[in-house]
């Protein structure tokens, strides 16, 4: 896990903050050679400490969003909740702020959910599978 880390450190292109919730969450933007099978990767570095990692080619803008996402994501998981990824989704497009293109957000994250639906084909983890589908179904029903 340390020379993992180490890894990453080499990657960081930047660093930077969302709130959500009442819990400020760190996270350090990534080159897109982290994880080259998926364009927009996420993921966390710690939850319990709120720090986190993003793909620097996912749009600045968009950065809080996603963070914001993967830690509700992570927070609803541990609770137990068995619809944890689109309940975080659902709370994650309440924050996308007036002056975005929301139609834009949510083909980008329909995008994102196809992406990473492909990705995780074949994966043993079949409750995370069920999970990201949902999501990628849910967004699916978005006509834009
Ligand atoms: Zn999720």
């Amino acid at each position: 896990m340390r020379s993992y880390l180490d890894e990453m450190q080499k990657m960081v292109v930047g660093t930077a903050t969302v709130l959500v919730d009442d819990q400020r969450c760190f996270y350090d933007i990534l080159t897109k050679e982290f994880e080259p099978r998926l364009t927009h990767f996420v993921g966390a570095v710690d939850s319990s400490r709120g720090c986190y990692f993003v793909s620097e080619a996912t749009p600045k803008e968009y950065q809080p969003l996603v963070v914001a996402h993967e830690h509700l994501c992570l927070m609803h998981k541990a609770k137990g909740r068995s619809h944890y990824c689109l309940q975080a989704l659902r709370e994650e497009l309440t924050f996308i702020p007036d002056s975005m293109d929301w139609e834009a957000y949510i083909r980008f994250r329909r995008a994102f959910f196809d992406d990473f639906v492909k990705y995780g084909k074949g994966s043993t983890n079949t409750e995370f599978w069920r999970a990201v589908t949902e999501s990628r179904d849910f967004l699916r029903s978005f006509n834009v």
